[in-house]
């Protein structure tokens, strides 16, 4: 290949006086690309690695000044109306310059500024168009990259991870900051489709089958720290920076959602995601929304599984009083084990012996039958405090029996235990609770949130540039 265009100097002192058509300034990057190819194809040493992010660099200049171009086009068609209210803004004035990062790099847009009436407020229709009103500086395509990183892991490997792929420079802190910024508009977000779906009519989908709601929960915990740089004057006071608060975590999923991959294992294709450090009213309002968006009000049926926690309990005769309770079978199966070590002590043939008959009654039997049983290694006991442990156990079965209808379920097909809930926690402490990790109260709220959206497909809804990704998670 010959025909190469190289650029001259006529030409770029030309694009530095008018700004070029981007015919030319296109017809200008294809010349570098077919000069990068060439090297390419002589380089011994590149692999079509080097000219994958070779070719990338040449094209961003391009994609740098379509941006710019639009950007400013875009502003300056939107008429002078108040982006909240639609009223006509006065005292406007043009070239309120504004720069911020896209992903081909920075860019400049002039906007008009105007006074709404109506609102009391200093108004910038433009950046409300760009999609630029609630960020620090970046772009749409900039803040959904940077509040998908941090959600996914630890802001320095974020910041990293992003220029290596990207080339996008966002320095820890900025990352940090415009992340923390996205997962508080999630939260807005949230709470007005949570209002929502709590106010509105539920459209009676006819549903070919009635199907059946459950419902799952389950408590984690993080470790938080308030008051921040100011550890070591707290831990001379003799008070610790540091504490552990709980996060709640639920799950709801449409029984007929539940199938298996092609290698057999067990998959929810779909299933709503809540987690919130903001106690147990605010897991209760956002899963019962989560809930009604998953169809809990067409819902033939409703069922909460959860290990013995009385919160739990509480909440579902509260928020899903219709809702059956059941409690995870194998949380009761520890319960079991403890009533086995008080009998048994370290003798874990006979504890082993004891339990595995005990195990089967409970799941093909019934509770009571179990009950019985445990009532009976009472009599004889002299052990003080085998005698207070297996007591208390006995109480638990007891308070618990109607929950532990496990033959009955497993019949009707209905999962017996709150794996599903389980495996959301676990997934979740993989990133929110990492060694040496602490969170601040608004920051972890933040990027759980941004997380909830990820993994309810929702995604698109924060950041409508985006397309639908469900990545159905078990
Ligand atoms: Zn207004």
């Amino acid at each position: 290949m010959k025909n190469t265009c190289p650029e001259t100097e006529d030409t770029k002192l030309a694009a530095a006086i008018l700004p070029e058509p981007l015919a030319v300034l296109a017809a200008r990057t294809a010349c570098a690309l077919e000069q990068s190819v060439q090297r390419f194809v002589l380089a011994g040493d590149q692999n079509l690695g080097h000219l994958e992010d070779r070719a990338a660099r040449d094209v961003q200049a391009l994609l740098r000044e379509a941006t710019q171009r639009a950007a400013q086009a875009k502003a300056d068609a939107i008429p002078p109306l108040c982006p909240v209210c639609r009223k006509e803004l006065t005292s406007c004035s043009d070239g309120h310059a504004r720069t911020f990062d896209t992903r081909f790099g920075a860019i400049t847009v002039e906007r008009t500024r105007g006074r709404c009436k109506r609102c009391g407020k200093w108004r910038t229709p433009a950046d409300a168009a760009l999609g630029l009103e609630e960020t620090a500086g970046y772009s749409p395509a900039v803040q959904g990259m940077a509040a998908l990183l941090a959600s996914k892991m630890p802001v320095e490997d974020a910041s990293v991870v992003l220029e290596h792929l990207t080339g996008i420079k966002l320095p820890r802190a900025t990352l940090d900051r415009e992340a923390r910024r996205q997962g508080e508009r999630a939260q807005r977000l949230r709470t007005r489709m949570d209002q929502q779906a709590a106010t509105d009519k539920q459209q009676l989908e006819l549903t070919l089958e009635p199907y059946q709601m459950i419902i799952q929960m389950d408590a984690w915990n993080i470790r938080e720290r308030d008051d921040w740089g100011q550890s070591a004057k707290l831990r001379r006071a003799g008070k610790e920076p540091e504490r552990w608060h709980w996060v709640y975590t639920g799950t709801c999923f449409r029984l007929d959602h539940r199938g298996k991959t092609a290698g057999g294992r067990p998959v929810i294709t779909e299933r709503g995601y809540v987690s919130t450090r903001w106690g147990i009213d605010a897991l209760r309002e956002q899963l019962h929304a989560e809930s009604l968006r998953r169809g809990l009000g067409q819902a033939a049926s409703a069922l909460v599984i959860g290990d013995g926690a009385v919160w739990l309990w509480r909440l579902a005769d509260d928020r899903f009083p219709q809702a059956r309770q059941r409690l995870d079978f194998y949380h009761a199966v520890q319960h079991l084990a403890v009533v086995g070590r008080a009998l048994f002590g370290e003798d874990k043939v006979k504890l082993k012996a004891w339990l595995k008959p005990l195990v089967q009654q409970l799941k093909n039997q019934s509770a009571i039958k179990v009950i019985r049983q445990l009532e009976a290694a009472l009599v004889g006991l002299k052990d003080k405090s085998a005698v207070a442990t297996v007591t208390r156990e006995v109480n638990y079965f007891h308070e618990h029996e109607a929950r532990m209808d496990y033959r009955a379920g497993a019949r009707r097909g209905e999962p017996i235990g709150s794996g599903p809930a389980e495996a959301t926690c676990r997934q979740m402490q993989c990133r929110f609770k990492r060694t040496g990790q602490f969170w601040s109260r608004k920051g972890d709220e933040a990027l759980m949130c941004l997380e909830t959206f990820w993994r309810n497909g929702r995604w698109h809804l924060l950041f409508p540039h985006t397309a639908p990704v469900n990545p159905a998670r078990n």
